[in-house]
């Protein structure tokens, strides 16, 4: 360092340290489906959802891409923080470590942190799907390291097809259990879809230290958020942050039908905040 340069860099430090703490946090937030701003890309359409820091959480991302027929992602790439995409609408190529898996709306993917992976239209019509990624410390440490091998321990990348997913019985309708393991940088990960007919709950509202974004498919809730309640239909992405209460019932004449996915960082507080 030059002595110049020396007796500059804290200056220069300075902003990125200020915006560092400045940085917002996530909180509870729901992002109906026509709340999102569709922007033109090379290969179809993309909305953004969310970027931000939460509680447990270095980063949560989440965007919407729509692919036009045959037309791919990108190349098979890589990164170490671990994706979760949910197929809207269309066909796609799955593209996890050179092996493709043709999968249908309703869908569900993860990629383990730096498996390659890509995804491509297979269809004859524009394919939609909802992306989201989580970083989190234990991200920066897999970063240019190798994926970490399979172990029936932890979730590795995998294909959920709609189509093979399991529905089971419930008071209040039916529920597809996918996952709920730790992952390279997650302590848990739960994934899970839940059916509720018209008229009900699925629990009183509650709250817990994990985070949780709920992606409804189809229906219509009334989401309750720290007492404030939305009225929400299919493509809304609610983010539940910790320990906020939340609870929704189903205020519409048919099924209704949401994805659930639950996260445990290290960051994450072991017991509920009591207030
Ligand atoms: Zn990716
Ligand atoms: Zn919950």
């Amino acid at each position: 360092m030059t002595p110049r340069l020396r007796r500059l860099w804290p200056v220069l430090l300075l902003p990125m340290l200020l915006n560092a703490a400045e940085s917002p946090k996530l909180g509870s937030t729901i992002f109906t489906w026509e709340g999102f701003t569709a922007k033109p890309t090379a290969v179809g359409e993309r909305r953004e959802v969310t970027r931000l820091p939460t509680a447990t959480l270095r980063e949560f991302q989440s965007h919407i891409s729509t692919l036009n027929p045959t037309l791919a992602s990108h190349p098979p790439h890589t990164h170490p923080q671990e994706e979760l995409i949910i197929l809207r609408e269309g066909e796609l190529d799955v593209h996890i470590n050179g092996t493709n898996t043709r999968v249908g709306p309703g869908s569900v993917f993860f990629f383990a942190s730096n498996d390659p992976h890509a995804v491509r239209n297979a269809g004859d019509k524009p394919a939609t799907y909802f992306v989201f990624n989580f970083t989190t410390a234990v991200t920066a440490e897999m970063r240019g390291k190798a994926p970490l091998p399979a172990d029936a321990a932890r979730l590795g990348s995998a294909v959920f097809p709609w189509d093979k997913l399991v529905a089971t019985e419930t008071k209040v309708g039916e529920r597809r259990a996918l996952a709920s393991l730790p992952t390279a940088t997650l302590a848990n990960f739960s994934v899970h879809v839940t059916t509720i007919r018209a008229g009900l709950a699925p629990h009183a509202p509650h709250r817990h230290p994990d985070e949780e974004i709920v992606l409804v498919k189809e229906g219509k809730l009334d989401v309750t958020v720290n007492g404030v309640t939305t009225r929400v239909g299919p493509g809304a992405v609610l983010f539940l942050a910790s320990n906020d209460e939340h609870g929704w019932k189903n205020v519409g004449e048919t099924d209704a039908t949401y994805y659930v996915i639950r996260v445990k960082s290290e960051a994450t507080p072991a017991v509920v905040a009591q207030n």
